[in-house]
């Protein structure tokens, strides 16, 4: 479960702290997926990525399973990155890596699995997310749902509770959108992980969220089940 009690972010620019998330509070079920629509700017980035700690909340608490995070150091930082995975709109694979090795690296940067251990997880990914006949390609090789099938394994490879997603479908065409969404539908029920996307599109939210927050101007304006938020189809 994720907790935001009065949590706040502000940016400082040219001196000044500019509010990108006024105080905010929020509850996320461990194992929904959460959805998060509004518009440029409103402060969706920042709020995920205040989960994962890319930026520190200038105010208020954020709590995982009950435990508050805002104040880790670097190595509870290592432990509870590895809790959380995160996929992207431009699914940021490195190009000189292959497949397995994109996948591999998380577990390698981690630093506490086996070489043997990698390998087989690795396998069980390639398998997971279809892609065992593309282990040796570069990411250049692959089409766009192909690579973001491997964000989404790079993302699950430490086996994370949470998994974060940043616009993951917006570079994708309506087709491949759909697999992927399958694919994270199936993760969520399968393994329980929490998800939580950002998106600005509408088939998304309907097509794979349990909840859905509406931000605008730094502020959660609505929140609620799907079906409550957006009455009209
Ligand atoms: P969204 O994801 O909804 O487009 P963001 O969270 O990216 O919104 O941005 C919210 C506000 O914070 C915007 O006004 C944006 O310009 C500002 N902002 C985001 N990141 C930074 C940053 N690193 N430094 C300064 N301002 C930022
Ligand atoms: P190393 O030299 O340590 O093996 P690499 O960067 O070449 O480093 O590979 C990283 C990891 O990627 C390997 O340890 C292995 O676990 C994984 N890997 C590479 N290719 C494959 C593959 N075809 N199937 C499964 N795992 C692979």
């Amino acid at each position: 479960m994720i907790v935001f009690d009065q949590v706040q972010k502000s940016y400082q620019v040219g001196g000044r702290a500019i509010p990108a998330l006024h105080p905010t509070d929020l509850t996320i079920e461990a194992g929904e997926v959460f959805g998060i629509v509004g518009h440029s700017g409103a402060g969706k980035s920042t709020l995920v990525r205040l989960i994962n700690l890319l930026e520190r909340p200038t105010g208020g608490r954020i709590l995982i399973d009950g435990e508050t995070i805002n104040d880790y150091g670097s190595a509870e930082l290592r432990a509870f990155r590895r809790k959380v995975g995160m996929i992207f709109q431009h699914f940021n694979l490195l190009s000189s890596k292959t497949v397995a090795e994109n996948i591999a690296f998380p577990m390698k940067l981690a630093g506490i699995y086996s070489k043997s251990e990698i390998t087989d997880r690795v396998q069980e990914l390639l398998a997971r997310v279809s892609l065992s006949d593309h282990a040796n390609k570069y990411p250049s090789q692959l089409s766009g749902g192909q690579k973001q099938r491997v964000g989404i394994a790079r993302a699950l490879a430490c086996r994370p509770t949470i998994l974060l997603c940043d616009e993951a479908t917006s570079a994708l065409d309506p087709q491949t959108t759909q697999s992927v969404l399958k694919l994270l539908a199936d993760i969520n029920r399968e393994l329980g992980l929490t998800i939580v996307l950002i998106t600005h599109e509408m088939d998304v939210v309907r097509r794979v969220c349990d909840r859905v927050a509406v931000m605008d101007a730094g502020r959660v304006v609505e929140m609620g089940p799907v079906s409550e938020v957006f009455l009209h189809p």
